[in-house]
């Protein structure tokens, strides 16, 4: 047998995972492998947490699922208190889906919906950022900005442009604030909506936070403010993306908060998960919802498993968790540790330019010379390379880039679950640091 799990083999290609255990996973041979992104920024309780378990097993004795055209739960209704109760002002409807593909389609589906129920049926564009990605369905495709992962689909289902992302690291002219970037580069919006003509676009996508195609990259302080200011002069939807950031990964139950920033959408997985089930959000206002109910009725995104009763019920036990915990705290202060050991090992690092993020959402960037900035050669596959040499290490890291990929330097990110302890911090860096020197070796 060939074990053809993604369409092809991948038998004796990959190291087989047979077991989990805090912030551990184990294979095959019994190798122990230290957890530093959470998979992609999934796992923030660790491995085999006992009240996940319990919870699903609870769950699943009672009953698994029903169908929501027919039945609602205990478990998806809890669970959306929960959120609402959490989210920022003005979020106060929740969708349920089951991962962030689906999350980011609901929105966008959302958002379209809307205008043609409050009669502005011309507004179907998306603005969106480069350097971006929002999934891997064709709407959320469309809405990325991954050149190369585009390429093959072209013409995508929505039509999107992209400006750029906050890049202080490269962008940010010698001499001029953080503030005065910020602006700079959040009116490139405005720009866009003047070429586009306002009256045709209805939502810009960002992640507060830039995950997978950047390496944990904060916008600067002020940029999402401006940005909610043009979202608002033009009545455009301001739909973040947290599906990477989000659920207490940067120390915050919703990373936007810490901007100061109220959107129109929250788009949520993978921590919300944790890894123990698949499980997605899409968050919103009730003006939003209450357009569409007073129109045509329902908002026409359905999916089987939307709501799942066990999906909703392990999701439930990951807030209690992370609230019941205080792993919100834990991650602020084990971000700090992680933040100065990666200064500590990488601070003078002749190929390491920048060290960014926030809360256990850190990324560092590889560059060819420190002083230039100058990206490493894609065909070096720096990225591949690295995650290649610390799994051989034994630590789980997620690189990425090249600019091959549309991207601008390759980066590592490190997003490891919040229970992560000093020692295993230590352990993190180590790993990582002869991951590095194996790599560029
Ligand atoms: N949005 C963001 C910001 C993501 O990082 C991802 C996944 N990497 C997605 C959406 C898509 O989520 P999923 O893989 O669960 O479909």
């Amino acid at each position: 047998m060939a074990g053809h799990v993604f369409g092809r083999s991948t038998r004796g290609k990959l190291p087989k995972a047979v077991a989990g255990e805090g912030c551990y996973i184990i294979d095959a041979d019994g190798k122990r492998y230290l957890d530093g992104s959470g998979g992609a920024a999934v796992s923030c309780l660790g491995h085999s947490d006992p009240d996940i378990r319990a919870a699903l097993h609870d769950q699943l004795d009672r009953l698994a699922f029903a169908h929501t055209g027919f039945f609602t739960s205990d478990a998806a209704e809890d669970l959306a208190d929960t959120l609402i109760a959490a989210a920022p002002e003005g979020i106060d409807r929740v969708y349920l889906v089951s991962g962030g593909s689906e999350a980011v389609e609901a929105a966008l589906k959302l958002a379209r919906q809307y205008f043609m129920e409050i009669g502005q049926p011309s507004r179907h564009r998306v603005i969106a950022r480069r350097q971006s990605y929002h999934g891997n369905t064709l709407g959320a495709l469309a809405a990325g900005g991954n050149a190369w992962r585009r390429a093959q689909f072209a013409p995508l289902l929505v039509e999107t442009s992209h400006i750029s992302p906050c890049y202080e690291y490269r962008d940010r002219a010698p001499g001029e604030s953080g503030e005065a970037y910020g602006q700079r580069v959040a009116d490139e919006l405005e720009a866009e909506l003047q070429r586009l003509g306002p009256e045709t676009v209805m939502a810009f996508v960002a992640e507060p936070v830039v995950g997978a195609t950047m390496g944990a990259v904060p916008a600067v302080p002020g940029y999402l403010r401006r940005i909610r200011q043009i979202c608002d002069r033009h009545g455009i939807l301001l739909i973040l993306d947290e599906v990477m950031c989000g659920m207490g990964r940067t120390g915050h139950l919703f990373a936007c908060a810490e901007d100061g920033v109220a959107p129109d959408m929250i788009t949520i997985a993978k921590g919300l998960g944790a890894g123990y089930q698949p499980i997605g959000a899409l968050l919103t206002s009730a003006e939003i919802y209450d357009a569409i109910d007073a129109g045509s009725g329902f908002f026409q995104h359905g999916h089987t498993y939307m709501g799942h009763a066990m999906a909703a019920a392990g999701a439930g036990a990951v807030l209690r968790a992370i609230h019941d915990r205080g792993l919100l705290e834990r991650v602020q202060v084990m971000g700090q540790t992680l933040d100065a050991a990666l200064h500590d090992r990488f601070g003078q690092h002749p190929h390491v330019g920048d060290i960014r993020g926030r809360g256990l959402f850190r990324g560092l960037e590889l560059v060819a010379d420190r002083e230039s900035k100058a990206p490493f050669d894609p065909a070096r596959k720096i990225h591949a390379r690295i995650k290649a040499a610390a799994m051989q290490a034994g630590l789980i890291c997620y690189p990425m880039g090249g600019t091959i990929d549309g991207q601008r330097g390759d980066h590592i990110l490190l997003a490891p679950p919040f229970i992560i302890s000093d020692d295993q911090v230590q352990e993190l860096t180590d790993k990582l640091a002869r991951a590095v020197s194996d790599a560029l070796a």
